[in-house]
């Protein structure tokens, strides 16, 4: 029997396809390592000062994009269809539009890119002119991203952005006039000193310029970055934990009743505007990373590219593949960590999916690991379309605990 995920009628947001045609498609990521400036609170592989790198950097990509599609090929005997394609950094918008179209161009030419595929990229909104904006949708991207993160200036100051309130709401007038129909905005919350009152009015400067998506993160302080010195220091106080579940859970009140679904953790959508790069990551379908320090997964393995920009041009510059980590990835594991992503979602795991994709039932696979959690009532069931299992109301408070009882003991 053949699953397709699209078809249960709780919300309208997976792909309408059979699993086993996903499972064949790809999602591709690449990377773009270059910012003006670095946040305070940033540790992503991104660096400031390299832009004059940033055509041979290309130069690089548009090899790695012709190795990775004979990788592909080489293990499928065919082409491989693409699905999506996300430009993620870093800074993509400081690349210029004929950058990403000779990007983009390359991947039509070595793999299969539907002609619906969702193209991604994310953007700066101090980065963003008109022209530029039409230059990026003539080269086909069709879905934008933009790091608004808050409407407060003194918070966009205290996370060392470069944009003011006023240019996110410039770059979404001049996106929407550039024919963009699908708009992403980025916000974060649980900031030091940020008050509910101006996690408020961030969340309502958002829904003003209507967007078709939000992302809402948790500011999490991460070793190496100036904020995790000055906590160290004690010149930032982090905000309080019960702070941040307030404010999450005021977003979700407030995104819910402005018509938007929250349909993973950290995502909200308007109905047909959820990310489907992001949900190749939670079904757990295959992507491979192009890129510095990008990660892929693939055949059976998990892998990432060498970090730094210089060392990624280098390698290519010789035709090698760039590739530095590599992890198989047991069957336990990938069912485990199918499992943990789709229970990341609204909808949660499609235990007939499931089945279909290991062939072992899953009740079989974690009935016992579940137990305890299922009693402590972190998880939802759901008999309709062949069972579906869910984290219920306060396991999305701990989701944690639910995704620890499935990995691997010898993990
Ligand atoms: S713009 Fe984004 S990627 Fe660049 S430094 Fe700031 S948070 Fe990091």
């Amino acid at each position: 029997m053949t699953t397709t995920l699209g078809n249960a009628p709780l919300t309208a947001f997976f792909f309408e396809e059979p699993l086993s045609s996903l499972l064949e498609s790809l999602s591709l990521y690449l990377h773009v390592p270059f910012c003006h400036t670095r946040c305070y609170y940033c540790d992503f592989n991104t660096y400031a000062g390299l832009l004059s790198l940033r055509e041979p950097y290309v130069r690089a990509l548009l090899t790695e994009i012709e190795l990775a599609a004979e990788m592909a090929q080489t293990a499928t005997g065919g082409p491989r269809r693409v699905r999506t394609v996300y430009f993620g950094g870093g800074t993509p918008s400081l690349l210029s539009a004929d950058q990403i179209q000779r990007l983009l161009a390359a991947c039509r030419r070595v793999f299969v890119l539907d002609s619906e595929a969702e193209i991604s990229l994310e953007a700066n909104p101090g980065t963003l002119s008109s022209p530029h904006l039409q230059a990026l949708r003539a080269a086909g991207v069709n879905r934008l991203s933009l790091g608004a993160q808050s409407f407060d200036p003194h918070l966009l100051k205290l996370l060392g952005r470069t944009h003011s309130p006023e240019d996110v709401a410039q770059a979404v007038r001049a996106a929407r006039t550039a024919g963009f129909t699908s708009l992403n905005l980025d916000l974060m919350f649980g900031l030091p000193e940020q008050t509910m009152a101006q996690w408020r009015e961030t969340l309502l400067g958002a829904l003003e310029l209507a967007p078709d998506h939000l992302s809402l993160y948790s500011l999490i302080v991460e070793e190496g970055t100036p904020f995790f010195h000055w906590v160290q220091e004690g010149r930032l106080v982090p905000a309080d934990e019960d702070l941040c579940a307030e404010m999450y859970e005021y977003a979700d009140a407030l995104l819910q009743e402005a018509g938007y679904v929250n349909y993973e953790i950290s995502n909200w959508a308007r109905p047909g505007h959820e990310c489907r790069h992001n949900l190749t990551y939670w079904l757990n379908l295959p992507y491979l990373g192009l890129g510095a320090g990008a990660h892929s997964c693939f055949g059976g393995r998990r892998f990432s590219n060498v970090r730094e920009p210089r060392q990624y041009i280098r390698l290519l510059a010789s035709r090698q593949r760039p590739e530095a980590e590599s992890e198989l990835l047991s069957r336990e594991m990938q069912m485990a960590e199918t499992a943990i992503l789709a229970l990341r979602t609204a909808r949660g795991l499609s235990l007939l999916a499931f089945r279909e994709r290991f062939g072992l039932d899953f009740w079989q696979f974690a009935g016992k690991r579940l137990q305890h959690v299922w009693e402590a009532g972190l998880l939802e069931y759901e008999r309709e379309n062949g069972g579906w299992l869910r984290l219920s109301k306060r396991g999305r408070l701990l989701g944690n605990e639910v995704f620890l009882c499935l990995l691997p003991d010898e993990n």
